[in-house]
């Protein structure tokens, strides 16, 4: 008997900076992930323009799977937002790749907000950069059995990488079962980062595991969070000595440091090739699953 696996549906959306260049990101994504969108077979609902320039570009020749949105100012991106919260499981999305430019002032208006926020609370991925959009797919065609591709393999160089950690209250406790699960990933990474409280936590977590004095420095506490550790870290970011942001952010409060939460974002999407952050606490686990069985098929 074969089981046959619902497709994943993917909400698709690009800003123009990143549509219309010969090697802007939407082409690196999609020509560059041509393997695994082979793999995933996915179903993509795309919104106007995003849409235009794969026609433009030649991209997913014949791809049978596509579902074009309005345009833009026509609400494509209101209509993503929607099918985030969609209860048919026939028409909700899965995952939304939204290749944002920071300083393109659609980037930040409400329904990119919202699409953000409710992929967090409906614990979908919201990859809002080419190197979080290139390496989900490619961990998701792991997952399905293909090789890891190895012209990713830059993408997963943890002994020379840095990840942050940052966990507002009301997740600090998953935080810091999730560091537990996959102590030995984050451990083999250069460096870690967090913001203050989150990192205290983490290094006593640490020092069980390691022991005191091996696992006292385990991470380096930035300022927390509301004094401006997410600013610190953003610089980090910016540049290029923190790649990925493992950020539990709790999308039911109203945040006094709201303006540094959106200052990390824009900052790991102004470097879009390079950073990725992930705010989806299920899709987080995932995520440092599938980038072990990576590590475990690349040997
Ligand atoms: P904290 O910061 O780790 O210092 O608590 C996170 C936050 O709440 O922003």
């Amino acid at each position: 008997m074969t089981t046959t696996i619902a497709p994943i549906r993917i909400g698709l959306a690009a800003n123009r900076a990143h549509q219309d260049a010969a090697n802007s990101a939407l082409v690196q994504l999609l020509a560059g992930g041509h393997a695994a969108i082979e793999q995933l077979q996915p179903h993509f609902i795309i919104v106007g323009r995003t849409m235009d320039a794969i026609q433009t570009h030649g991209l997913l020749p014949g791809y049978p799977f596509i579902e074009r949105f309005p345009y833009g100012r026509e609400g494509g991106l209101m209509m993503l937002v929607s099918r985030v919260v969609e209860t048919d499981p026939a028409k909700a999305l899965d995952a939304v790749i939204y290749l944002i430019d920071p300083v393109d002032p659609s980037s930040n208006f409400p329904e990119a907000l919202a699409l953000k926020r409710q992929c967090i609370i409906h614990g979908k991925p919201f990859l809002s950069t080419l190197a979080g959009a290139r390496e989900w797919l490619e961990l998701e065609a792991v997952a399905r059995g293909t090789a890891p591709d190895p012209a990713m393999h830059d993408l997963f160089d943890f002994a020379n990488e840095s990840i942050a950690l940052i966990a507002h209250d009301a997740f600090k406790d998953r935080m810091l079962a999730l560091a537990e699960k996959h102590f030995d990933l984050l451990d083999r990474f250069k460096s870690r980062c967090a913001t203050g409280t989150t990192g205290g936590l983490l290094n006593q977590l640490a020092q069980k595991i390691k022991g005191e004095e091996a696992g006292k420095n385990w991470g380096t506490p930035y300022r927390s969070g509301p004094l401006g550790g997410d600013a610190q870290i953003a610089e980090l970011i910016l540049r290029r000595q923190c790649r990925r942001v493992l950020f539990l952010e709790d999308p039911h409060v109203a945040r006094q440091h709201e303006a540094d939460i959106q200052l990390l974002d824009r900052a790991a999407r102004t470097v879009s090739d390079y950073a990725s952050c992930r705010s989806d606490v299920n899709g987080v686990d995932r995520w440092l699953t599938l980038m072990s069985l990576r590590e475990q098929k690349r040997m």
